[in-house]
């Protein structure tokens, strides 16, 4: 009998998966690896929930909405939009996934460093994909972006993992020359001073993607949506699985969307912790820190003697693990391996960061 593997599409059999950051079972740890909001979402989340799970549950007997029509109102609204501009996800990786369905063949492209999904899911649809590289200055290669030849290309803003955002005048330049469709990946959005939005009504070849994951505090619920020309909407559905998002959570996320005071207290808040210790690291140690606009810190360590790299940043990373604080570390890349991400978290979390990093300092 032939294995598995062998039976396997090949191309199958020789993808490397996506490794999504750790999610500890074990208690103690400061979790600061994957970007999660600190916060709880708005209570009328909880109520929301409780009222559609009743007595018994009897509502789930059945299934959902297909197309989350009510929340595609709401996000639509959110928006200034139309709901046949929006269509929505089982978090932002399904509608990332949708857009590489219709659209990335042969091939897509996109910046490195950003979100590592992309290329894994252009691999499973058996596409290539083309990186172009960013240089330490992170500043958007905009004449190479517009001129490449893929249908689609793949852009965070503000970026992973260095949460340095691009202008609305910078991703305009590359919309009117490049001849694809450019996905502006918006998860950090809400922590950012502007977004693309205002660009979609003169940009047909725009598409914005979010998640409720971050801001929203809700990553457990995997809810994402797609903002687009109603053309693009109507081909992505036709790929979609039929009943992608579950009864709860539809309801939790329309429940999120509708309180914006809520929202707009706690992202203020995360915003005021990351630029305290943006400027803080810096002027206290000295280090490199790129100017976030997102809910994470990419920091360059740099021990007492003044030496920064790879060896250095592992050096850290290591004695954060050993002391329960995790962060994350991508040794892969020569931009990212002297540096360490680390999400906003409370004020508590963050004062252990910046003690451990005190601590490490003085011994490394
Ligand atoms: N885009 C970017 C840039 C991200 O960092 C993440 C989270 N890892 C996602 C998309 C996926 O978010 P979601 O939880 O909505 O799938």
């Amino acid at each position: 009998m032939p294995r598995p593997s062998e039976l396997a599409l090949p191309h199958i059999a020789a993808l490397h998966a996506y490794t999504p950051g750790l999610q500890p079972t074990d208690a103690g740890w400061v979790k600061l690896n994957t970007n999660e909001c600190p916060y709880p979402p708005s209570p009328r989340v909880a109520e929301a929930l409780r009222r559609e799970i009743g007595e018994d549950g009897t509502a789930l007997r059945l299934y959902p909405n297909p197309r989350s029509s009510a929340l595609r109102e709401v996000v639509a609204n959110l928006h200034g939009l139309k709901a046949e501009n929006v269509c929505i996800g089982n978090g932002s990786d399904d509608v990332l996934n949708l857009l590489v369905r219709v659209f990335a063949s042969p091939n897509a492209g996109y910046t490195f460093p950003s979100y590592s999904l992309y290329p894994v899911l252009v691999a499973i649809h058996h596409g290539g994909i083309e990186a172009i590289d960013f240089d330490r200055s992170m500043k958007l290669p905009i004449d190479k972006i517009a001129a490449s030849p893929a249908p689609i290309f793949f852009l965070t803003s503000p970026n992973a993992p260095t949460g340095v955002a691009f202008s609305p005048e910078e991703i305009e330049e590359v919309l009117k020359r490049y001849r694809g469709i450019l996905v502006v990946d918006e998860a950090y959005a809400l922590f950012a001073r502007k977004d693309a939005v205002p660009l979609l009504s003169r940009y047909p070849n725009l598409v914005i993607t979010r998640t409720l994951s971050k801001a929203y505090a809700l990553a457990g619920i995997r809810i994402g949506y797609v903002l687009a020309a109603a053309e693009t909407i109507d081909l992505l559905d036709r790929v979609r699985d039929s009943y992608n998002t579950s009864r709860l959570s539809q309801i939790a996320a329309i429940a999120a969307l509708q309180d914006g005071e809520y929202y707009s207290t706690i992202v203020e808040k995360i915003k005021t912790t990351r630029d305290f210790y943006i400027e803080e690291w810096r002027r206290k140690f000295g280090w490199f820190v790129y100017q976030s606009e997102a809910n994470f810190i990419f920091v360059e360590p740099k021990t007492a003697k003044g030496e920064a790299g790879p060896a250095v940043a592992r050096a850290a990373f290591e004695f954060f693990n050993q002391h329960k604080v995790l962060v994350r570390y991508f040794p892969s890349h020569a931009l990212t391996a002297s540096f360490l991400r680390i999400s906003v978290g409370t004020d508590d979390e963050m004062l252990v960061v910046d003690e451990t990093f005190q601590a490490w300092r003085k011994n490394a």
